[in-house]
């Protein structure tokens, strides 16, 4: 799944919960959960970087932060929902081993690499596309208890 809507379900799971520890537990979790809805993304397994990759990795980090300096701006953004946003996308930071192969075999992440890749579901560009608008529409519904 692409960054942005794991940032925002984790903000909104870090706006509702009030430990951090718990925060951070849960917001990892749904990654994994997350990356269970049919999604899509511009590379799928064996996940080949490519130039696309990397600017598509550039817009979703710069949407990312630009989304929590919204929540800054709106006063949302306070230690647990920043926890959550981060944890969040912290799985997906085994992406670094697609381009350092080795450093992979002497991790801990050489047991959680494989685990994260299989839980992958993939979907064409428009169902792949809605279901992660739907994630970050839910997340904010959830966020400014609307
Ligand atoms: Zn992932």
């Amino acid at each position: 799944m692409l960054i942005v809507p794991h940032v925002v379900f984790g903000a909104a799971i870090g706006s509702k919960i009030h430990s951090p520890i718990l925060t951070i537990f849960l917001a990892v979790a749904s990654h994994y959960l997350l990356d269970r809805i049919p999604h899509w993304q511009e590379t799928t397994e064996p996940y080949i970087l490519t130039a696309r990759t990397y600017i598509r990795c550039s817009i979703d980090l710069i949407l990312s932060i630009g989304f929590l300096f919204f929540l800054s701006r709106q006063g949302k953004l306070d230690l647990n929902v920043f926890l959550g946003a981060i944890f969040a996308i912290i799985p997906d930071v085994e992406g670094i081993f697609q381009v350092r192969k080795d450093l992979l075999k002497n991790s801990i992440l050489s047991m959680t690499f494989p685990f994260h890749m299989r839980l992958q579901r993939h979907a064409g560009f428009l169902l792949g596309v809605f279901t992660q608008l739907v994630v970050i529409f839910i997340s904010l519904l959830i966020i400014f208890e609307i």
